[in-house]
């Protein structure tokens, strides 16, 4: 006698799905999670909601003509795939997107989402057609952002809790698998001892007892790598990425930690393209932490100028919000972790969003109200906190000053202000006249013909040096680590395969721990909010086959 059917792993988004799916198909589910309640929903609860849709209302009102050939056109670029472990991924992406564009937000929809009209244009690559980057914006924002995005889910597991179909175990920490004669048959592991922490604080792992639970299907919706940077360090691509940082801050929780990608290796599961990862260049180290080494990612608009850490601005298309590995690369090229952007507050006011769901209350809170003081003069209040309050922030009138306040920042190098000025007053001249040769103005522009980014994301053309736009703005950015982009080997059915390429029995995987789907559905870039959808996608699969 087992104790469930399905015993999933993981009380994320991916965990939560496929628990979901499997409960309805009447079979008994199990899910553990080493955090406690009050951590429910894992990273999904802090994100932004972000979502890839394809030819979706939302686009068609803001006058974006998205098809399913050009979105694999994108995609197929980005992910760049070239090995011969990349059938599984591809086949993968095809089907992924097929969801995107067909019954995704349909479905999403029926379960009660809502997304913010204005779609975002995330990750624009900037360089040829067949290249990295959304052609057109596909980034859709849920209403209520990432708790909007848990909530369907939690609402159906809640109600097959009270009907008995579904458990949940929180503070079980599995530390292996269990395998009789080839099949996976469950799982071991530590109940960790109560703690109060609030959600997405580090807790204790202070033990107080065992548990061994036996299923018919194990699925492992762990997550990714991102919280533990030891590990990010050892799989980093420093053939194509350069040295891996010495400095980053965590886009993560603690509980990313990885460690059941190694437990699941150990029962039979074979890992691919665990040096494809996806972290960002625009993080800041957070003034208010909730995680340890708290850092917050900017989500840019075009305008700001980017300086590495000598005072050379980088070239097309390492412009903001265009190319992020492309522009991981260029800044440790340089041998320094860290790099600038330089502003303006009509900049900021318009063009700085911050990544997380606490960090726009008015998204998360549904409050439209709050939404429209982004239309108005000042930047939103989370942006002006790390204005007053964050440690990379440098607010001035006059550049001088501004560079001796970004040189008075700990282990930086100095900067040379004549050599900015003239950069600057050189970019200032382009914005003059109505051609230009500098890329970035022209990407300002051509921003600008898109609606969305007209009103909510781009602003109006001007010289950094004008006054009447100030004062000027200094940020110092850190590498931020956050998704894991390879992982556990897949099947479409989300079946785990091993070093041969079969299925082990038993074994199901989904989420980030198996890469959003295949092991790397992304390959080398993603095109954004398709780590959500992934979960989602690949959840999916994992709850329906075990019920096959
Ligand atoms: C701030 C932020 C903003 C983001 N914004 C977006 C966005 O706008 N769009 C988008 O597409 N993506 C976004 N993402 C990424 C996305 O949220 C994550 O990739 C996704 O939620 C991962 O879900 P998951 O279920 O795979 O893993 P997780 O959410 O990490 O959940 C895994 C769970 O497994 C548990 N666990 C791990 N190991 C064990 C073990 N040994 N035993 C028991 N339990 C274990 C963990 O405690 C955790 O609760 C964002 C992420 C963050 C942090």
């Amino acid at each position: 006698m087992v104790d469930c059917d399905v015993l999933v792993i993981g009380g994320g988004l991916a965990g939560l799905v496929a628990a979901a799916e499997a409960a309805d198909r009447n079979l008994k589910v199990i899910v553990l999670d080493q955090e406690g309640e009050q951590n429910l929903g894992g990273q999904a609860f802090w994100s932004l909601g972000g979502l890839f849709f394809v030819d979706s209302p939302e686009q068609r009102r803001m006058r974006i003509r998205d098809t399913l050939a050009l979105a694999r056109q994108d995609w197929m670029g980005s992910a760049a795939f070239d090995r011969a472990e990349d059938h599984w991924p591809r086949l993968w992406a095809e089907a992924y997107l097929d969801f995107a564009a067909g019954e995704k937000r349909s479905w999403l929809h029926q379960q009660g989402m809502r997304w913010f009209p204005v779609v975002g244009w995330a990750e624009r690559g900037g360089a040829l057609a067949s290249g990295h980057g959304n052609s057109v914006p596909r980034f859709h924002v849920t209403w209520g952002t990432g708790p909007g995005v848990l909530a369907p889910f939690i609402r159906r597991l809640k109600d097959h809790e009270a009907n008995g179909r579904v458990e949940f175990r929180f503070r079980h920490q599995v530390d292996g698998l269990t395998v009789t004669n080839g099949t996976v048959t469950g799982a071991t592991g530590s109940i960790l001892k109560a703690d109060p922490v609030a959600r997405g604080q580090k807790s204790s792992r202070d033990v107080i007892g065992a548990f061994d639970l036996s299923a018919g299907a194990v699925i492992v919706a762990s997550g990714g790598i991102g919280g533990n940077h030891d590990l990010v360090r050892r799989n980093w691509p420093v053939e194509r990425l350069g040295k891996p940082p010495g400095f980053m801050v965590a886009g993560v929780p603690a509980h990313v930690d990885g460690r059941m990608l190694a437990i699941t290796e150990a029962a039979g599961g074979a890992i691919i393209n665990s040096d494809r990862m996806w972290h960002y260049t625009e993080g800041l180290r957070n003034w208010d932490p909730i995680w340890p080494n708290h850092g917050i990612r900017i989500l840019p608009g075009p305008s700001s100028l980017w300086f590495d850490a000598e005072g050379n601005r980088f070239p097309a298309p390492y412009l903001p919000g265009f190319d992020t590995l492309g522009t991981l690369k260029a800044i440790m090229a340089t041998g320094y972790d860290y790099s600038w952007f330089i502003l303006t507050k009509a900049i900021i006011k318009k063009e700085f969003a911050l990544s997380g769901s606490e960090q726009n209350p008015d998204l998360t809170g549904k409050d439209i109200g709050l939404l429209m003081k982004r239309l108005g003069k000042n930047p939103a209040p989370p942006v002006q906190a790390f204005m007053d309050k964050g440690a990379d922030f440098i607010v001035r009138d006059r550049l001088e000053d501004l560079v001796a306040g970004m040189n008075a920042l700990p282990d930086v190098r100095p900067l040379d202000a004549g050599k900015i000025r003239t950069q600057i007053e050189a970019r200032d001249r382009e914005i003059d006249n109505r051609f230009s040769k500098d890329a970035q103005v022209t990407a300002i522009r051509g921003a600008r013909n898109y609606l969305g980014d007209k009103i909510m994301r781009t602003a109006k053309p001007h010289r950094i040096l004008d006054p009447s736009a100030g004062p000027l703005i200094a940020v110092k950015l850190n590498i931020l680590t956050r998704k894991t982009l390879g992982g556990l080997h897949t099947d479409l059915e989300s079946r785990v395969l091993d070093g041969t390429g079969n299925p082990v029995p038993g074994l199901w995987a989904a989420g980030e721990a198996a890469g959003f789907g295949g092991g790397g559905v992304h390959g080398y870039n993603a095109l954004e909010g398709t780590f959500l959808g992934g979960c989602i996608f690949s959840g999916r699969n994992a709850g329906r086959s075990v019920g096959r």
